[in-house]
C-alpha cells in the first residue's frame, strides 16, 4: 500500500519531503506554491535542483501536486479564466520542472453561465495548458462533491471533459473519497463501493484511475457539501474505509489523506487510523 497525506510547504518546497518522510509516507501531496496567492517567483534552477535531489533520495513515488484554491478553469468571468489557464500552464511546467508526475486540479465552477460554458472553458484550459507545456506530467482531474455550479459532481461530467482533451495520455483522475460520497455515490459497504466502482469503470473507466483522496465525509450521501472528516468519523464510517482499503484496484493506488488537523485528531492519527483499519481487514 502506498499512503500518505498532504504536506505542507512551509518554509521552502523541500521541507514537503521531510514532512512527508517524518511521518512514514510512502506518497505525499503538496502545492509548488502558496495557494493563496496569483503571483509566485519562478522555480530557480537550483530550488528545483535540491528539491528533485531531495525526493530521489528520499525513495517516496509518486509525489502528487494540488493546483492553488484561487484558480477556476471554469469561470464565466474572463479576467479569473485567464489568470486560472495562465496558472494552470504554469503549473504543469512546475510539476516537470519538481519530477512531480501528478497535477491535481478541480474543475472549477461556471459560476451560472451553464454546464456547457463550463465544459467549453475547462476543456480549452486543458488542451491549452497541455500544448504549451511539453513534458510527462499528467492533469488529474478531481471529482467534486456537486454543489452549484460546480462542474465536476458527477462521472459524465468528467467523462465529457475528457473526451475532449486532446493528449489523452496526459489527462487521468484523481477520485476524492468524500466529494463521491457527498455528490451522491455511497462507498458505506463493499457492495456499495463495488457499484460505485462499477458506475466510474463504465462511465469513465477504472484504467484513468490514477490517485484516491482519502476523506472521510462531514456531509450526508448526497447533501453535496464537502466537508472532509478523520478516517472513520465521518459518514462513509470505518465499514465504508475497510471496504475501501480492501479494494483490488483502490489498494494498489496512491493514498492521500486531506483529513483535518483538530483536536480529536492529526494527520499522525489518521495514518495510524488507515493503516490500522488495514490489519483489521
Ligand atoms: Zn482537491
Ligand atoms: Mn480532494
Ligand atoms: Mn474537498
Amino acid at each position: 500500500m502506498k499512503l500518505g497525506v498532504h504536506v505542507s510547504i512551509s518554509g521552502s518546497i523541500d521541507l514537503a519531503i521531510d514532512r512527508a518522510l517524518e511521518r512514514g509516507c510512502e506518497t505525499f501531496q503538496m502545492f509548488t506554491r502558496n495557494p493563496r496567492a496569483w503571483k509566485t517567483s519562478s522555480l530557480s534552477e537550483e530550488v528545483a535542483k535540491d528539491f528533485t535531489q531531495k525526493l530521489a533520495d528520499s525513495g517516496i513515488t509518486p509525489t502528487v501536486a494540488h493546483m492553488p484554491y484561487l484558480p477556476n478553469l471554469a469561470s464565466s468571468k474572463e479576467d479569473v479564466y485567464e489568470k486560472s489557464v495562465g496558472m494552470l500552464t504554469a503549473e504543469v511546467d512546475r510539476c516537470g520542472s519538481l519530477d512531480i508526475p501528478y497535477l491535481v486540479t478541480h474543475l472549477g465552477s461556471h459560476l451560472g453561465a451553464g454546464i456547457e460554458a463550463g465544459y467549453r472553458r475547462v476543456v480549452y484550459a486543458c488542451n491549452r495548458a497541455l500544448s504549451r507545456v511539453e513534458n510527462k506530467v499528467i492533469i488529474l482531474l478531481e471529482n467534486t462533491a456537486g454543489g452549484k455550479n460546480s462542474m465536476g459532481g458527477t462521472f459524465e461530467n468528467i467523462r465529457y471533459i475528457i473526451d475532449r482533451v486532446e493528449q489523452k495520455n496526459r489527462v487521468a483522475i484523481c477520485f476524492d473519497t468524500s466529494h463521491a460520497f457527498a455528490s451522491g455515490y455511497d462507498l458505506r459497504s463493499a457492495e456499495a463501493l463495488d457499484r460505485t466502482l462499477e458506475t466510474f469503470d463504465r462511465v469513465i473507466g477504472l484504467d484513468l484511475l490514477k490517485v484516491i483522496h482519502l476523506n472521510d465525509s462531514r456531509g450526508e450521501l448526497g447533501s453535496r457539501i464537502d466537508r472532509h472528516e478523520h478516517i472513520g468519523l465521518g459518514f462513509i464510517g470505518e465499514e465504508g474505509f475497510k471496504a475501501i482499503l480492501r479494494n483490488e484496484t483502490i489498494k494498489r493506488l496512491p493514498l492521500i489523506l486531506e483529513t483535518p488537523i483538530d483536536e480529536r485528531r492529526d494527520d499522525y492519527g489518521n495514518l495510524e487510523k488507515v493503516r490500522e483499519l488495514v490489519k483489521a481487514n
